[in-house]
C-alpha cells in the first residue's frame, strides 16, 4: 500500500535509516519550531507521526528564511534529502532521520491555536470540544480514532467470517425500550405525531430473525436520553447482534470470539477462555454485577464468626436476617487512625449511605486491635480472621446492615476504592469474563414496582418459566453481560418468541391491553408468523475502545463528542430554531 499522493511521497510516520539519501516530500502541519540561529529545526506533523525538518541558516538561506515565517498549525510541504540525525530521538519512531529541505511550500496559513497541539495540551475540556478538529490532530487522539477504526473493521471482518449479514435498520421508528428516555423527531407531514430514535435496534432485530435473516449486525448508533449519570453520551455507538436457531451457549460461545478476535487484531493480546459467573455469585463475592476480576479479594461473609457476644449492633442485624461481611486489606494492618478516618468517610457517602466501618487489624507481632475490641475476645476475633482468610499483616474491614444488599454493595465499592489505593490493580492485565443468570425483573427503587432488568424481550430460563405465573420476582433471564475490567461492554439475551411469553411479561410490566398493543402490537404480530428460537447481545464500542485505548473516558475515543449537559460545543448544538420551522411542524414553545 502506498500513501503517496501529488503532496507527498511519504507520511510524516515513515522515514526511516534506510531512507537516507533519498528525496521525499512531506506535507504535514508545523507542530513547531526552535529557531537556534545557525539551525532551525521544525516539527512535522500528520496522522501518521512526525518527522523533523532541519535547516541550517549558512547552507539554506532562502528557505531557513521562509521557515522563520512558518507559524504552528501552518499546512506546509516540504521537498528535500533524508539524511540521518546527529542527535537521535529514540522515542520517535522517524527519530533516527530528519529531512534537510531544499524548498518549504506554504499550503495554508493558520491561526495561532488556542492550545497546544500535542501529545500533552493545555487546552481545558470546553476549548478542546469547542475546537475538536485541532483536538483530534493530537497524536494521542489520532492513535484512538485509528484503534477505533481497527477494532469495528475487525468485527466486521470476524462476523462477515461466520456469515453475518450487515443490516441497516432505520433511525425514525417508535420507541424501542431499553429503560432510557426517548428523543423525539417531529413529523412535519404528519403534524402532532413524533418518531422516536432508536434506544437500539433491539425491536428491529428481532423481526429480522422472523424475517429468516439467521444472522445480522450492524455497528449502530443508540440514543438514549438520559440525564447525567457518569461517562456517558446521549448517542453512542453498539456493535448489534443476532442469531436464529441459538441457545445461550451459542450465543456465548459466538460473541466471545469476537471480542477474543478484536483483542488479538487491535492490540495483539490473547484472551484465555471466559469465565462464565453466575450473577448471584457476582453480587455475593464482589457486590456487583460487573467485578473488576484483575484483582480477588472476595467478600466474606461473616454472620456466625461474628456472633456470640455482647455487641447488640451485630447481633440485631443476625437477629434480622441482615449481613455482616467483610474484605481482607492484605498488609494493611499499619493503617493509622487518619487512614482508617478516611475509609469511614467512604463508606457514609450519601450514595453508599453505610452508618460505620468495622475494622480488625492482625498486626505482625502477632496481637490484635480492632474498633470492637469491648466485645470480642482475641481468639474470637483470630478465629475471625482465619475465617476471612486473613493473615498476620493483614487487615479485615467489615459493614453490617440488615439489608443484605446494602452490606454487598458498600463492600463492592470499598473493594475497589482500596485496590485503586494500594495499587492492587496491575494496568497490564486483562479481565474478560460473561456474568450469566440475570434476574428478568428488578424493584423499582422508588415505587417498588417491577421493572425489567434490561429489556422486556429476555427469555425466562426454562426451569423459571413457571414463575411467571406464580412469583415473578424470581424468575431468572437467558440473558448475560461481557464485563471487563470491571465495565459492562455486552449485554444480551436469548429473546422471548413465544406470543404468550411476552405478552405475559407486558402484563407484569403492567402494560395495559391498549398500551401493548399500540406500543408492541405489530412485535406480538409478528410472533404469530412463526419466529424462531433467537438471541444476541449488543458491545458497547465507545467503552470497548476506551479500553483497548487505556482511556479514562469515551470521550476520548468519539470524534464529536457531547459534553456532560449534552451539549456539542463546537457546532453550538442543541439550538434553537427558526420559528417557521416550528411553525411547519405544528409546535409551539410553551415559555
Ligand atoms: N438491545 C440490548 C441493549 O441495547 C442489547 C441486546 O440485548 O442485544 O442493551
Amino acid at each position: 500500500m502506498s500513501r503517496s499522493t501529488a503532496f507527498r511521497t511519504h507520511t510524516c510516520g515513515e522515514l526511516r535509516l534506510e531512507h537516507v539519501g533519498q528525496t521525499v516530500t512531506l506535507s504535514g502541519w508545523v507542530q513547531g519550531t526552535r529557531d537556534l540561529g545557525y539551525i532551525l529545526f521544525l516539527d512535522l506533523r500528520d496522522r501518521y507521526g512526525l518527522t523533523q525538518v532541519s535547516i541550517k541558516s549558512d547552507e539554506q538561506k532562502a528557505v531557513y528564511d521562509q521557515a522563520k515565517k512558518l507559524g504552528r498549525e501552518f499546512v506546509i510541504s516540504v521537498t528535500g534529502v533524508v539524511r540521518e540525525r546527529e542527535s537521535k530521538n529514540p522515542k520517535m519512531p522517524t527519530g533516527e532521520v530528519e529531512i534537510a529541505p531544499d524548498s518549504v511550500a506554504i499550503l495554508n496559513p493558520s491561526d495561532v491555536p488556542p492550545f497546544i497541539i500535542e501529545e500533552e495540551t493545555d487546552g481545558g475540556e470546553d476549548l478542546r470540544m469547542k475546537y475538536r478538529y485541532l483536538d483530534l490532530r493530537r497524536p494521542n487522539m489520532a492513535r484512538n480514532m485509528r484503534l477505533r477504526s481497527k477494532a469495528m473493521q475487525a468485527t466486521r471482518e470476524y462476523l462477515d467470517g461466520q456469515d453475518f449479514l450487515e443490516i441497516e435498520t432505520p433511525f425514525f421508528i417508535k420507541s424501542t425500550p431499553e429503560g432510557a428516555r426517548d428523543f423525539l423527531v417531529p413529523s412535519r407531514m404528519q403534524p402532532g405525531n413524533f418518531y422516536a430514535l432508536p434506544q437500539s435496534p433491539q425491536i428491529l432485530k428481532q423481526l429480522l430473525m422472523v424475517a429468516g435473516m439467521d444472522r445480522y449486525f450492524q455497528i449502530v448508533k443508540c440514543f438514549r436520553d438520559e440525564d447525567f449519570r457518569g461517562d456517558r453520551q446521549p448517542e453512542f455507538t453498539q456493535i448489534d447482534c443476532e442469531m436464529s436457531f441459538v441457545n445461550q451457549t451459542n450465543v456465548l460461545d459466538m460473541f466471545e470470539g469476537l471480542a477474543k478476535h478484536i483483542f488479538k487484531k487491535v492490540i495483539d493480546v490473547e484472551l484465555p477462555p471466559f469465565l462464565r459467573l453466575p450473577y448471584s455469585e457476582a453480587m455475593a463475592k464482589y457486590g456487583t454485577d460487573k467485578p473488576d476480576l484483575r484483582f480477588d479479594c472476595p467478600i466474606v461473609e461473616l454472620n456466625e464468626a461474628a456472633s456470640g457476644t455482647d455487641f447488640g449492633v451485630f447481633n440485631g442485624i443476625i437477629e434480622s436476617d441482615g449481613l455482616i461481611a467483610g474484605i481482607v486489606a492484605t498488609g494493611c494492618a499499619e493503617y493509622s487512625r487518619k487512614q482508617l478516618d478516611a475509609l469511614t468517610e467512604f463508606v457514609k457517602q450519601p450514595h453508599l449511605g453505610s452508618t460505620g466501618l468495622v475494622y480488625v487489624k492482625w498486626n505482625t507481632d502477632g496481637s490484635f486491635k480492632s474498633s470492637v475490641d469491648k466485645f470480642y475476645s482475641p481468639e474470637h476475633l483470630q478465629k475471625m480472621m482465619e475465617t476471612a482468610g486473613a493473615k498476620q499483616g493483614d487487615m479485615l474491614l467489615i459493614i453490617a446492615d440488615k439489608l443484605k444488599k446494602k452490606t454487598r454493595k458498600v463492600l463492592g465499592e470499598l473493594r475497589l476504592h482500596m485496590a485503586r489505593q494500594e495499587g492492587w490493580i496491575d494496568p497490564k492485565k486483562w479481565s474478560v469474563f460473561w456474568v450469566v443468570d440475570f434476574p428478568l425483573f428488578e424493584e423499582d427503587e422508588e415505587t417498588g414496582e417491577l421493572t425489567f432488568a434490561h429489556h422486556p424481550f429476555c427469555m425466562p430460563r426454562e426451569q423459571d418459566l413457571e414463575y411467571l405465573y406464580s412469583d415473578p420476582g424470581r424468575v431468572v433471564a437467558q440473558s448475560y453481560d461481557m464485563v471487563m475490567n470491571g465495565n459492562e461492554i455486552v449485554s444480551g439475551s436469548v429473546r422471548v418468541h413465544r406470543k404468550d411469553v411476552q405478552d405475559k411479561i407486558f402484563d407484569i410490566l403492567g402494560l395495559t391491553a391498549e398500551e401493548k398493543e399500540s406500543k408492541f402490537g405489530f412485535m406480538l404480530k409478528a410472533f404469530e408468523y412463526g419466529a424462531p428460537p433467537h438471541g444476541g447481545c449488543a458491545f458497547g464500542l465507545d467503552r470497548f475502545v476506551m479500553l483497548l485505548a487505556g482511556e479514562k473516558s469515551i470521550r476520548d475515543v468519539m470524534a464529536f463528542p457531547k459534553t456532560a449537559g449534552g451539549r456539542d460545543l463546537m457546532m453550538e448544538a442543541p439550538g434553537s430554531v427558526d420559528p417557521a420551522q416550528l411553525e411547519d411542524l405544528g409546535l409551539i414553545i410553551k415559555k
